[in-house]
């Protein structure tokens, strides 16, 4: 029973309606006022017009919004949004980066079917690849990416996408994308490259081959280290329809919706989309919170500003640790002798990425870990966590972070060593966070006192 609707402040009742009707409908109109920033639309689910436009939403026929955990319209501005900064026809973001890696890989890649993949990956991803979805008869094979024979050799007839991240993290390998999109337009199979660590204004992996652009948006994209996203785009430049028996969740029949054929119904650059919301998305759930998909979106609108900056500030602390004499090298390609310094000028004209690497001089022993975490614990502008692309300065120890369940071998051939450090450069003044990389290397390290590192000022940025 509806309880009778109370009295307004002038004494009178304010409606008819009950008070438990007003309760939940009572002022919401669905245009109120235009807002000028993209709202949070905190909802579940869609009001249908009628029965007749529910059920061609239900069935694929019409463009719409049925449930939250397909999509939301904070989060289509977010996809478009990211879509058009990477040049690509559309997007699907999702609640991770690791999901986004994920529903990717599986609707490219059927049962039975088979990834090539680059070695130097993000650990999760390797982790994703060699046991989640092995478990799902989902095979991975790795190589070295700068290997461009290796990728080659590595295609079976099984094989249905290539995997690497257009500058790897943490060791910030830059890879010659064109080179191995070569290698899988040839084989017939669309490259997938994750971008969370370059940035859509750094480097657009699709206008050098990349059919396929995912993200961690928890990174760059959000910019402030407060929300988890993960966006895919579709470049639109693979044609799944050029060899339709390799690829049947696009050009067969799709039962659950009355036999529609994907391909068709949405075509190049979309149909991916609607597989993975449809489908992946639908059935596991990953979906993004709409109050998520407004901070990335926040952050989006300084992308460019503060990617710039602080890929300035990286290479300041990149040049000033090479220099030290704790450090053994600095894994960053803006530096001349750095083995991906030539692909990082072709690639990367406006900026080397600012998530980059260095090794504590010492022998790979059992005391590695110790030293390292001497000169971690030092620290005071820099924080130790398990994220890049914050506002804040971080730092990590890979061999026992984010890659530690990595093999000693395959640490190796990612190019890390115990005495790895991964930075990623935020937005404090570069003399703070030289300073404080000074104090902590020489109250840590007194075997190897920074004895002639040249005084370095710098100007307000
Ligand atoms: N890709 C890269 C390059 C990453 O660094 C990460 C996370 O660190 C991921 C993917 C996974 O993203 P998320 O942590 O948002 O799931």
């Amino acid at each position: 029973m509806t309880s009778p609707c109370p009295p307004s402040a002038s004494g009178l009742p304010s409606t008819a309606q009950g008070f438990s009707t007003l309760q939940v409908q009572a002022g919401h109109h669905a245009t109120t006022a235009v807002a000028a920033v993209p709202p949070i639309h905190q909802t579940a689910a869609y009001e249908f017009s009628s029965l007749a436009e529910a059920a061609g939403l239900f069935a694929l026929r019409r463009d719409g919004i049925i449930y939250g955990r397909n999509a939301n319209p904070t989060q289509q501005i977010l996809e478009e949004r990211v879509a058009r900064l990477e040049g690509g026809a559309s997007a699907v973001a999702v609640a991770s980066g690791q999901a986004a890696v994920a529903v990717t890989v599986l609707a490219l890649v059927g049962r039975g079917g088979h990834v090539v993949a680059a070695e130097q990956l993000y650990g999760g991803t390797i982790d994703l690849l060699q046991e989640t979805l092995d478990d799902f008869g989902i095979g991975v094979t790795f190589v070295d990416q700068d290997d461009i024979a290796a990728w080659r050799d590595a295609i079976t007839p099984r094989t249905r996408l290539l995997f690497a991240e257009s500058v790897a993290n943490p060791i910030a390998q830059v890879l010659d994308i064109r080179a191995v999109a070569d290698v899988a337009h040839a084989a017939g199979v669309p490259l997938v490259i994750d971008n969370t660590v370059g940035t859509p204004h750094l480097i657009r992996p699709g206008e050098h081959g990349a059919d396929f652009v995912v993200h961690s948006a928890t990174k760059f994209l959000c910019g402030h280290g407060s929300s988890l996203g993960g966006v895919v785009v579709d470049q639109g430049s693979f044609d799944f329809g050029a060899d339709p028996g390799r690829w049947p969740q696009f050009t067969a029949p799709y039962q659950r919706f009355g036999d529609m054929v994907l391909w068709q119904r949405f075509g190049r650059g979309h149909a991916f989309a609607a597989l993975v919301k449809s489908k992946y998305v639908h059935d596991l759930g990953p979906s993004i919170s709409p109050f998520n998909a407004w901070q990335i979106l926040q952050g989006v609108e300084t992308l460019d500003l503060r990617v710039s900056r602080q890929a300035q500030t990286a290479l300041l602390l990149a040049e000033h640790l090479a220099q030290h004499p704790a450090v053994a090298r600095v894994h960053h390609p803006g530096l001349t002798g750095n083995p991906w310094h030539a692909l990082a000028e072709r690639y990367l004209p406006r900026g080397v990425p600012s998530v980059f690497s260095f090794d504590l001089v010492g022998p790979e022993d059992d005391g590695a870990f110790e030293r390292v975490a001497s000169v971690l614990d030092a620290l005071r502008v820099f924080r130790l966590v398990a994220n890049i692309g914050d506002a804040r300065s971080l730092v990590a120890h890979p061999a026992s972070m984010t890659h530690s369940h990595l093999t000693a071998a395959q640490r190796a051939a990612a190019g890390i060593s115990l005495h790895t450090v991964r930075v990623s450069a935020g937005l404090e003044d570069p003399a703070d966070l030289i300073a404080d990389l000074d104090q902590a290397l020489l109250a840590a390290l007194p075997a190897f006192p920074p004895r002639g590192v040249r005084k370095r000022h710098f100007a307000p940025a």
